[in-house]
């Protein structure tokens, strides 16, 4: 019996060519996960950078998948590491970011995997695109909908936008 997970997925790159950093993770992430939903590349301003640094170009996916969280999050770190990302300090640019956002159901709290993504909530970049791909996709934490938590991130950003 195969037990498929609905899984949500934030991508981001602002270094070097980030159109086809972007294209190369949807490649690999249409090789892994059945049904998969792209959004539109949104460009947006750098949040919590520690200097000045380019735009951004972030985008959304949601698939099906048989692996487990563990799994999904390796093939998302392996694939960052085949687009040459290297990990200098955090907040540094970067050629490619790969989040697991949301994993069906499933709330985990260990620090090398976080279910649903700490920040997520928190970040305009993040729901405004899946958004406009899977606005009924639910925050076991919170209950609420992607729809709902954009909604309430637009009515009142947190103080120091993250
Ligand atoms: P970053 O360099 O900011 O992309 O962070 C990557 C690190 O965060 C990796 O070592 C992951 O193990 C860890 N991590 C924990 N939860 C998540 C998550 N939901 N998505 C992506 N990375 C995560």
């Amino acid at each position: 019996m195969s037990n498929t997970s609905r899984v949500a997925i934030a991508l981001g790159s602002n270094l070097g060519d980030r159109e086809a950093h972007l294209a190369f993770a949807v490649r690999r992430l249409s090789a892994a996960f059945t049904g998969l939903h792209v959004s539109s590349s949104y460009e947006t301003v750098p949040v919590g950078a520690s200097g000045p640094q380019p735009l951004f170009l972030n985008a959304a996916a949601v698939g099906e998948t048989t692996m487990t969280a563990a799994q999904t999050l390796e093939y998302l770190l392996n694939t960052e590491q085949q687009r040459g990302r290297e990990r200098s300090r955090p907040g540094a640019a970067r050629t490619l970011d790969l989040d697991l956002v949301l994993f069906g159901d499933a709330v985990i709290g260990e620090p090398s995997l976080t279910v649903p993504h700490p920040r997520f909530r928190d970040r305009l970049f993040v729901l405004e695109p899946l958004a406009e791909i899977a606005p009924d996709l639910r925050d076991p934490v919170t209950g609420a909908t992607v729809h709902q938590l954009l909604a309430r991130l637009q009515a009142a950003p947190p103080p120091r936008h993250r």
